[in-house]
C-alpha cells in the first residue's frame, strides 16, 4: 500500500498560532485592500526610509512542546527555597480554585479594562468587593481597584499627601521602619518634586515641619506600635498620616482607620497571589470620603442603568488620572486588576473567621519559633510582634544564614549582625524545626504552647467583612458558580475580537501562560540570593537581548511595571544623564496633543514642563511648531515625547527628522512603544533616533490584560542612558528604583519569552504584517459607510485605523457612545473611543483575529450605519431607535415590547449570534448618577432588590 503525503501545516505552528487569516483568507484579504501581495503592501504602508536591513533572526522557532521543555530547563534552573525574608513579600496558599478559575481562566486573564461597564459588571463586581475588603480592613471610607505595587503606592500617598494637606511645608517623614524599597521608591519620586524626605524613628518626627507621613505596620524588623499620637500631632500640624499596612495583620491588629491615618496603603499579595519572584500582586490605597477626588487609580462604584437597576462602573473617570495629561498628578492606567480580584477571591473564600484564623496561626507559630530561639539563648526582638522578629547572631551571622540555606530556608539578613525571620500561611512545624537547626538548636515545635505576643493596646476592636459576599457558603461548588457568574457576565477576548485601537488585544496562547503556574517561577521571593534565581536569570537575559534586537536599544529595564511606569523610568534616565552632563536644569518636554495622556503625565512627575505640539491636517506632528518650540526652548529643551507609529495610526515619514530636530537642541528623544505591534521585524524605534522607548508586553507581547492590569513597561534605552537605568536597593545600580522588585514583574516573562521563542524573527514580522493587512481590510470594508479619517502618503493605514462619527451627531443625533454601546447587542467590545480624537472610534484587530471575525465585525459596523441612515431620513424615531436603547437585555426581549423597531432587531443585529449570544446583564449605564451618588464599597443585601430613584 502505498499513501500520498499530506501537506499539513501544524497547528502549532507559530503562524497558525498566533495568526488570523489563513494563507487563502489573507489572498482574497488582500484583493479587497487592492493590493497585489502582502509584501506590496508593507511598502505602500511602511515607508522606505524607516525599514529595517536585516531580518530578525532568533534561530528556529520552537513547537509548544519544544518551547515547554525549555520552559522546564529554565526554570529547574530556579531553586525553590521556602524564604522567610518577608520585607512585604510573602508565603501564601492559592486556593486550587482561584488558581483554577481565575488565574488559568482565559475569561478572566483575557478581558480589557472596564471602561465599557455594560460588559464589564462581573469583573467590576469582583473589584468591588477588593474595595469593600480594602475599606472595612484598613478603617478607611474608600479604596482604589489596585495599584502597582506597595512601594509606588507609598509614593502615590506621599504626593496625594502634598496635594490634600493644609500645610505649606516641603519635606515628608517617612518610618525607618518601613521597608527599604518602599523608602528607596520614595526617594526616587520625592527628588524631582523638590521634596525633602526626612527618614528617622517615629518618635524623632516633627511634625511641624512635613506635609505629611508614612509609617509601616507592622514596622519591617517587626515592631508593632501605636501611631495615633504622631497621627494627632500631624493633624495639630494640619499634615497627613499614611500608614503602610500588612492587610493579614490588620485581622488582628487596630486598623489605620482607629489610629486617625489619612491614607493606608499596602501589599495585597499575601492573599492568595504568588511571590512570582516580585511581582504582579496588587497593591491597595484607602482613604478618607472627603478625599476620594484626590486618589489615585481606578475607583469601582456603584450606579444605576437606564431602566434604574444597579450597575458597576469606574466612577469619576474624569478624575482618573492620567486622563488629566499635564494637570495629572499621578500616571496609573494599567494597575494590577487580576491579582486584586485573586486577593478578593481569598477573602471571599476564607472570610473574617478564615483570615483572622490564618493570622493567629501565623502569630502562633512566630511565638512558639521564637521561644525556642530565646530558650537556647538568643536574643529576639521586638518584644511584641505579628509574624516577624529579629535575631541579633552577631559574629554567627555568616554561619546562620549558610546553615539555613543548606536547611532550605532563606532568612533577612537585616544588618551585620542582625537576621530577620518572618512566618506565613506555608510555615509548617518542621519549617520552625528547620530554622532552629540553622541557629543550632535541636528541639520539637510540639514542646512550645501556643502563646500571643500582641499588644493588648493595640487589639482591634473593630469588625470587618461583614457584608454578607463575604459569608457565602463555601462549598466549592458555590464559590466555583460564583466566580463562573461574574465571568459569564463580561465580554472577554475568549468570545469575541477586542479592537481597541493602541491597547493590542491579541491572543495570549494557552502554552505561553502555562510556565506562569510553576512554582520554579511562582514561588521565588524576589530578594533571594542570586544563585537561587538562575533560571531567571537566563530568561530576562535572553528575553532583554531581544528586546534590543527588535527595537534598536543596548540595554532594557524590566523594573517598570506597566507602560506608563516605562515612560516615568526613561524621562528619569534622561533626567540623570542631563544632569551628569551639568545640565540638569533642562526641563521642558515637547509633546504632541494626540499623545496618549500618561506621556505628559509622566513628564510631569519628573518635574517637566509639558510644552504641547500641533498636528497638521493629516494627522501627523506639525515640523514648523515642532520645530519652532524646539528652537524657543533650546536652553532648556529636556526632550520630546512621541508615539510611533502615531496615535492617529500612521507612519509619519517625517519621525527622523523630529528626532533631528530633537538632539541639535539639546534634548533627547522619548519614543512611546504601545504601538510596537505595528513596528516588530519592520522597523526600530532606536534606528528612527529614539533614546529611550517602553514596551507594553501586554500589549504587543502577549502578557493578557487581565481586565487592567498586569503589564510590565520595560524600556530599552541607547548605550549612553545605559548607566542612568533605575538600580534598586537588592541589586545596585546608581540610580534610584521605580518598583518595589528590581525586575518588576517577573513571574509574567515567560509569556513574552515564549512568544518570542515560539514565533521565531520571522513569524513575529509576520505578525506585524499581518496586522497592518487586518487594520487595512477593516479600513478599506468600512470606508465608505464611514470616513476613515488618517492614512499614510501610500493611502495605507498602519496596524489601527480611525472612523468618524462626529456627522452623525447633527445628521442622526448618534453619539459614539451610542455607537459603542449598540456594537455589544452585536457581541462585541467597542474601540477606543474618543482618543486620540473626540467623537471617533479607534479600531485595532490585530494579526489574531480571522476574517471571519473581521467580517462579523465590519458587518456589524455596517448594518449600525444603515440604522443611523434610518433616522436621518426619518424612518424611524431620532430618540427611540436601536441606537438609544442599546445595549439590549434579555430582559427588554422577554418584557412587554413597545418599540418602534422588531425584536429581532433590537437584540440579534447582524454580528449577534443566535446561540452564543452575549446578553449584557445591565442596560447602559448612567455615569453620573453615580458619581453623584458616589458608593465604593458592596452595598447592602437589601439594596440588591431595590431600585433607584
Ligand atoms: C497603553 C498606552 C500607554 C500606557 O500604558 P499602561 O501600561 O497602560 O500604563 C502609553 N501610551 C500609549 C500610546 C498607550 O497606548
Amino acid at each position: 500500500m502505498s499513501f500520498k503525503p499530506i501537506d499539513y501545516l501544524p497547528y502549532d505552528f507559530a503562524n497558525r498560532r498566533h495568526i488570523g487569516p489563513s494563507p487563502a483568507e489573507m489572498d482574497d484579504m488582500l484583493k479587497v485592500v487592492g493590493a497585489n501581495s502582502l509584501d506590496a503592501l508593507i511598502d505602500e504602508t511602511v515607508p522606505q526610509s524607516i525599514r529595517l536591513e536585516q531580518p530578525l533572526d532568533f534561530g528556529k522557532p520552537k513547537s509548544e512542546r519544544e518551547l515547554l521543555h525549555h520552559m522546564r530547563v529554565t526554570a529547574s534552573k530556579n531553586e525553590v527555597l521556602t524564604s522567610l525574608i518577608g520585607q512585604g513579600y510573602h508565603g501564601t496558599v492559592t486556593p486550587p480554585a482561584i488558581q483554577r478559575n481565575i488565574l488559568e481562566n482565559p475569561a478572566w486573564y483575557t478581558a480589557y479594562t472596564p471602561y465599557q461597564p455594560e460588559i464589564s459588571q462581573g469583573r467590576l463586581e469582583a473589584l468591588l468587593n477588593y474595595q469593600t475588603m480594602v475599606s472595612d480592613l484598613t478603617g478607611l471610607e474608600i479604596a482604589n481597584a489596585s495599584l502597582l505595587d506597595e512601594a509606588t503606592a507609598c509614593a502615590e500617598a506621599m504626593t496625594m499627601a502634598q496635594r490634600i494637606s493644609k500645610s505649606k511645608a516641603t519635606a515628608f517623614f517617612v518610618d525607618e521602619n518601613c521597608h527599604p524599597q518602599n523608602i528607596a521608591v520614595i526617594r526616587t519620586r520625592a527628588a524631582p518634586l523638590g521634596i525633602e524626605v526626612i527618614v528617622g524613628a517615629p518618635e524623632a518626627l516633627e511634625a511641624g515641619r512635613v506635609f505629611g507621613a508614612l509609617f509601616q505596620y507592622p514596622g519591617t524588623y517587626g515592631h508593632l506600635r501605636d501611631f495615633t499620637d504622631e497621627i494627632a500631632a500631624l493633624h495639630e500640624a494640619k499634615a497627613i498620616g499614611i500608614i503602610s499596612a500588612d492587610p493579614l495583620s490588620l485581622t488582628l491588629l487596630r486598623e489605620p482607620g482607629a489610629m486617625g491615618a489619612d491614607i493606608a496603603v499596602g501589599s495585597t499579595q499575601r492573599f492568595g497571589v504568588p511571590l512570582g519572584y516580585g511581582g504582579p500582586h496588587a497593591a491597595y490605597m484607602a482613604t478618607r470620603q472627603q478625599y476620594a477626588r484626590s486618589m489615585p487609580g481606578r475607583i469601582v462604584g456603584v450606579s444605576v442603568d437606564s431602566h434604574g437597576n444597579r450597575a458597576y462602573r469606574l466612577s469619576l473617570q474624569t478624575r482618573e488620572q492620567h486622563i488629566r495629561r499635564e494637570k495629572a498628578t499621578s500616571n496609573v492606567c494599567t494597575a494590577q486588576a487580576l491579582l486584586a480580584v485573586m486577593a478578593s477571591f481569598y477573602a471571599v473564600f476564607h472570610g473574617p473567621e478564615g483570615l483572622r484564623a490564618i493570622a493567629q496561626r501565623i502569630h502562633r507559630k512566630t511565638v512558639r519559633m521564637a521561644k525556642g530561639l530565646e530558650a537556647a539563648g538568643f536574643h529576639v526582638e521586638p518584644e511584641t510582634y505579628f509574624d516577624t522578629i529579629t535575631v541579633d547572631v552577631g559574629l554567627l551571622q555568616r554561619g546562620v544564614l549558610q546553615a539555613a540555606v543548606r536547611e532550605g530556608l532563606n532568612l533577612r539578613r537585616v544588618d551585620d549582625s542582625k537576621v530577620g525571620i518572618t512566618l506565613d500561611e506555608r510555615t509548617r512545624p518542621a519549617t520552625i524545626e528547620a530554622v532552629w537547626r540553622a541557629f543550632g538548636i535541636i528541639m520539637k515545635d510540639e514542646d512550645f504552647r501556643p502563646e500571643y505576643r500582641l499588644p493588648e493596646a493595640l487589639e482591634r476592636q473593630s469588625g470587618y467583612l461583614e457584608h454578607p459576599i463575604f459569608h457565602m457558603n463555601r462549598a466549592e461548588t458555590e464559590m466555583m458558580r460564583y466566580m463562573r457568574r461574574l465571568a459569564d457576565r463580561d465580554l472577554a477576548l475568549d468570545r469575541a475580537m477586542i479592537p481597541l485601537g493602541s491597547c493590542t488585544m491579541k491572543l495570549n496562547s494557552a502554552a505561553e501562560m502555562m510556565p506562569i503556574s510553576w512554582r520554579e517561577f511562582s514561588q521565588l521571593h524576589p530578594f533571594v540570593p542570586a544563585d537561587q534565581a538562575a533560571g531567571y536569570a537566563e530568561m530576562i537575559d535572553d528575553l532583554s537581548a531581544k528586546l534590543c534586537d527588535i527595537t534598536g536599544y543596548a540595554a532594557i529595564s524590566m523594573q517598570p511595571n506597566s507602560g506608563a511606569q516605562g515612560e516615568y523610568a526613561g524621562l528619569l534616565t534622561i533626567a540623570a544623564w542631563h544632569r551628569a552632563n551639568g545640565e540638569g536644569g533642562r526641563n521642558i518636554c515637547l509633546i504632541p496633543m494626540s499623545a496618549h495622556g500618561t506621556n505628559p503625565a509622566s513628564a510631569n512627575m519628573v518635574g517637566w514642563k509639558v510644552v504641547p505640539v500641533k498636528s497638521a491636517e493629516n494627522g501627523d506632528i506639525d515640523l514648523d511648531d515642532f520645530r519652532e518650540k524646539a528652537a524657543k526652548h533650546a536652553d532648556s529643551l529636556a526632550g520630546c515625547m512621541i508615539t510611533y507609529p502615531s496615535t492617529h495610526g500612521v507612519f509619519e515619514e517625517t519621525v527622523r527628522e523630529v528626532c533631528e530636530i530633537t538632539h541639535a537642541h539639546g534634548g533627547q528623544v522619548y519614543i512611546d512603544g504601545a504601538n510596537m505591534n505595528a513596528m516588530v521585524g519592520l522597523s526600530r524605534p532606536g534606528d528612527l533616533g529614539g533614546d529611550v522607548s517602553h514596551l507594553n508586553l501586554h500589549k504587543t507581547f502577549c502578557i493578557p490584560h487581565g481586565g487592567g492590569g498586569p503589564g510590565m513597561g520595560p524600556i530599552g534605552v541607547k548605550p549612553h542612558l545605559v548607566p542612568h537605568l533605575p538600580g534598586h536597593p537588592v541589586t545596585g545600580g546608581t540610580e534610584g528604583p521605580v518598583s518595589a522588585a528590581p525586575y518588576g514583574s517577573p513571574s509574567l516573562l515567560p509569556i513574552s519569552w515564549a512568544y518570542c521563542l515560539m514565533m521565531g524573527g520571522e513569524g513575529l514580522t509576520q505578525a506585524t504584517r499581518v496586522a497592518i493587512l487586518n487594520a487595512n481590510y477593516i479600513a478599506e470594508r468600512l470606508e465608505g459607510a464611514y470616513d476613515v479619517l488618517y492614512r499614510g502618503a501610500g493611502g495605507r493605514v498602519a496596524h489601527e485605523c480611525i472612523i468618524d462619527t462626529r456627522p452623525f451627531a447633527e445628521s442622526a443625533g448618534v453619539t459614539v457612545d451610542d455607537i459603542a454601546k449598540r456594537l455589544v447587542d452585536c457581541g462585541f467590545h467597542a474601540p477606543t473611543m474618543s482618543w486620540p480624537v473626540a467623537g471617533t472610534l479607534m479600531i485595532e484587530p490585530t494579526e489574531s483575529e480571522t476574517k471571519a471575525e473581521l467580517d462579523r465585525f465590519c458587518d456589524a459596523m455596517l448594518a449600525i450605519r444603515d440604522e443611523i441612515r434610518d433616522i436621518e431620513q426619518g424612518r424611524i424615531d431620532r430618540d427611540n431607535n436601536p441606537l438609544k436603547n442599546a445595549p439590549h437585555t434579555m430582559e427588554d426581549l422577554v418584557k412587554d415590547w413597545d418599540r418602534p423597531y422588531s425584536r429581532e432587531q433590537g437584540c440579534f443585529p447582524p454580528g449577534a449570534f443566535r446561540v452564543d449570544k452575549y446578553w449584557p446583564p445591565v442596560n447602559r449605564v448612567d455615569n453620573a448618577w453615580g458619581d453623584r451618588h458616589l458608593v465604593c464599597t458592596c452595598p447592602p443585601m437589601e439594596d440588591y432588590a431595590e431600585a433607584a430613584e
